[in-house]
């Protein structure tokens, strides 16, 4: 199927990243996530190569190319493994809070260090009581001569240990009606006073991927530090997951892709009564299905990528694209482990550990069932 929004460039591009990729981290990939942390070294790498936010304006660092590069990206780092998808959270989800909302200033202080990879990003908005009611949330910053002081914990949050700059959801306005204006969002970053990492926390999966509790006690942020206005938090939130969701759905429909794949040799080679288990009628089917429902995601996915690089408004089909192919990516994770056999269920094998990795895919960025509620509404319901 010819995709719509790539050209020869990217795929050149492309080329390139998976040669790359294949010498910097297939390699390593399975130390990494007996570690439990993907090395500095490799985001530097990264950003020495332009696989980095390469969006970004070439005035602060970057190749000011489309986003159809970026896209190119997730699809790769995914081909790899779910654990790296703190770099497309870097490139796609926080870096553009400061593209989008950053003073001058503030984006000649940070871009060029978030595009060599000296500078990795977070963003902190889950917290212990609250993730899917973001409005509710108790951090708090409030103004006290030219510093903020915050005050809360967050948690849940990637690349939460590697970060060197965090953006902070808060609370600068306790009574605001409705609530969720009295959100704003500030640039903390490493070493502000006040500011400790919590636990790194021990997860089902996504083994390679630092998760880490953030804590803020005091934490004396200066006033240059506010992200956009005061008052406006929530309002970029909403903007910016859009991304977020499309980075999520294209992760999910290449995790779906590589696990077909690796299915689909593995039945042809493996043999059972005499026979290749390709032959068994319900392999063929499950194969059959498993292949039309990867079809018909990446048909919708392409679309919605073109639709987002036109500006186009995609809050309901992005919503859509999100619940369903991170569902239809955790059911082929599980279908292609049993066409596996027992061999599915061991290590040695990568179906075992994209199994484990898919699911959180419905859970983070807003969890699928908040994708039905956003989608209900918009249906007028
Ligand atoms: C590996 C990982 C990485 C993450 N990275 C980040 C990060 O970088 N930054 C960050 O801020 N957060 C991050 N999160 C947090 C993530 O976004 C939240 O876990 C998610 O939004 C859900 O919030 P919750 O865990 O509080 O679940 P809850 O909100 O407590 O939800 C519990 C259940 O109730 C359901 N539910 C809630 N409200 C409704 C409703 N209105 N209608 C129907 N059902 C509902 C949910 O769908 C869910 O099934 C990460 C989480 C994980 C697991």
């Amino acid at each position: 199927m010819k995709r719509s929004f790539l050209n020869d460039d990217h795929e050149m591009f492309r080329k390139s990243l998976r040669k790359f990729l294949e010498k910097e981290a297939y390699p390593y990939y399975d130390q990494w996530e007996k570690d439990r942390i993907i090395p500095r070294s490799f985001w530097t790498k990264m950003g020495d190569q332009g696989f980095l936010c390469p969006d970004i304006e070439e005035k602060y660092g970057g190749s000011g190319v489309d986003w159809g590069f970026a896209a190119v990206i997730s699809e790769e780092l995914e081909r790899v493994g779910s654990g790296l998808i703190g770099i497309g959270l870097h490139n796609d989800i926080v870096v553009p809070y400061i593209t989008a909302y950053g003073t001058e200033e503030q984006k000649q202080r940070w871009l060029p260090r978030c595009v060599t990879g000296e500078i990795i990003t977070a963003i902190a908005m889950t917290e212990p009581g609250t993730g899917s009611d973001l409005a509710g949330i108790k951090t708090t910053a409030k103004l006290e001569g030219s510093h903020y002081i915050i005050n809360g914990q967050k948690t849940f949050i990637t690349n939460g240990i590697h970060a060197d700059l965090v953006i902070v959801a808060c609370k600068t306005d306790l009574h605001a009606k409705p609530k969720h204006k009295g959100v704003s969002l500030f640039v903390v970053e490493r070493d502000t006073p006040g500011f400790t990492r919590g636990r790194k926390l021990d997860k089902v999966g996504l083994h390679c991927q630092d998760t880490a509790e953030l804590i803020f006690e005091g934490c004396r942020v200066h006033k240059d530090n506010l992200l956009g206005e005061e008052g406006k938090g929530f309002t970029y939130l909403m903007e910016k997951l859009q991304q977020e969701r499309l980075v999520v759905a294209i992760g999910a429909q290449a995790a779906a892709e590589e696990m077909f794949k690796q299915t689909l040799n593995y039945v042809k080679s493996r043999e059972a009564f005499g026979r290749p288990v390709s032959q068994f009628q319900n392999t063929q089917f499950k194969l059959a299905e498993m292949a039309t429902d990867i079809e018909m995601g990446r048909a919708f996915l392409d679309a919605l990528i073109a639709e987002h690089m036109a500006g186009e408004n995609i809050v309901t089909k992005v919503s859509m694209a999100k619940w369903k192919l991170t569902d239809t990516a955790k059911r082929i994770a599980g279908e292609c482990m049993q066409l596996h056999g027992g061999y599915g269920y061991m290590e040695e094998y990568e179906i075992a550990r994209r199994y484990r990795d898919i699911p959180v895919a419905s859970i983070y960025a807003g969890t699928n069932e908040i994708m039905k509620v956003i989608i209900a509404k918009n249906l007028g319901l």
